[in-house]
């Protein structure tokens, strides 16, 4: 069996108690990083054989899958948050859904949904893109194509590269278009930041060293729509 099991995307404490379960009965954790993944099982004093997944080495995903397929119940983590979720994984768990391995997901931490639930805007629908192309016409369109349904869209950024998105989502979407940026979650220096994506530029700029994790909240609800669409799923009968 293959579990998918989430871990902490900065506080250690948001582990869950199902995750903890899952791993100390697992036969192996299948992972990212072992240097990652075994300084987080050593925290919560489990101790388990450790094997490497890379979604680029087809090699390390089949001496996954010859393990699940000689029955070893193993739980698959990323180094944080849900694996698969702009993390590796997903290549392992098609194959060993195609091949009848049975596979369970828990829920738990997740930047994006964490990000989404503290940016206040609406509760139904998103875009989520995960990281960007690095090419700037090729993110400019996706960024296009998903803002054009009006939805909250939400990209992964690195420190690294964040003003430089910042300021393609301002050149793209408009200098006044709503973003929050959502850094550090569930760590000591937690902020949202929210203002224009020019505003965010400007700010960020500033600064000599941009630090800490970032998810981008880009609020594409435009209150100019035009809203016959409301009335069309409306209950009421029009006279
Ligand atoms: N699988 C993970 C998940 O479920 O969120 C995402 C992994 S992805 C490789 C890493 C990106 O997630 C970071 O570059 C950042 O955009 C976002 N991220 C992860 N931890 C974060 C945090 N504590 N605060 C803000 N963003 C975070």
């Amino acid at each position: 069996m293959l579990q998918i099991v989430p871990t902490p995307i900065g506080n250690l404490r948001d582990i869950t108690l199902r995750a903890l379960d899952v791993l100390q009965a697992c036969d192996a954790v299948l992972c990212e990083d072992t240097r990652r993944t075994q300084t987080l099982l050593t925290h919560f004093n489990i101790h388990k054989p450790l094997y490497r997944y890379n979604e680029n080495d087809e090699r390390s995903v089949m001496r996954c899958l010859e393990a699940l397929k000689s029955g070893k119940n193993c739980a698959l983590v990323s180094d944080c948050g849900t694996p698969c979720i702009s993390d590796p994984g997903w290549r392992l768990v098609k194959a060993a859904v195609a091949v009848g391995i049975p596979v369970t997901s828990l829920p738990g931490p997740s930047a994006v949904a964490c990000a989404l639930a503290g940016a206040g805007l609406t509760g139904g629908a998103f875009t989520f893109l995960g990281f960007l192309p690095r090419k700037p016409g090729k993110a400019a369109k996706l960024l296009m194509q998903a803002a054009s349904l009006k939805h909250p869209v939400v990209v992964y950024e690195s420190p690294y590269r964040v003003v430089k998105m910042l300021d393609l989502i301002a050149k793209t979407l408009g200098e006044n278009i709503p973003v929050i940026a959502a850094r550090e979650l569930s760590k000591v220096y937690e902020e949202y930041i929210r203002g224009s994506a020019r505003e965010l530029t400007g700010r960020f700029k500033q600064k000599n060293k941009v630090q800490g994790e970032f998810v981008l909240i880009i609020d594409c609800f435009d209150t100019s729509a035009p809203q016959e669409s409301l009335d069309e799923d409306s209950d009421f009968e029009m006279p």
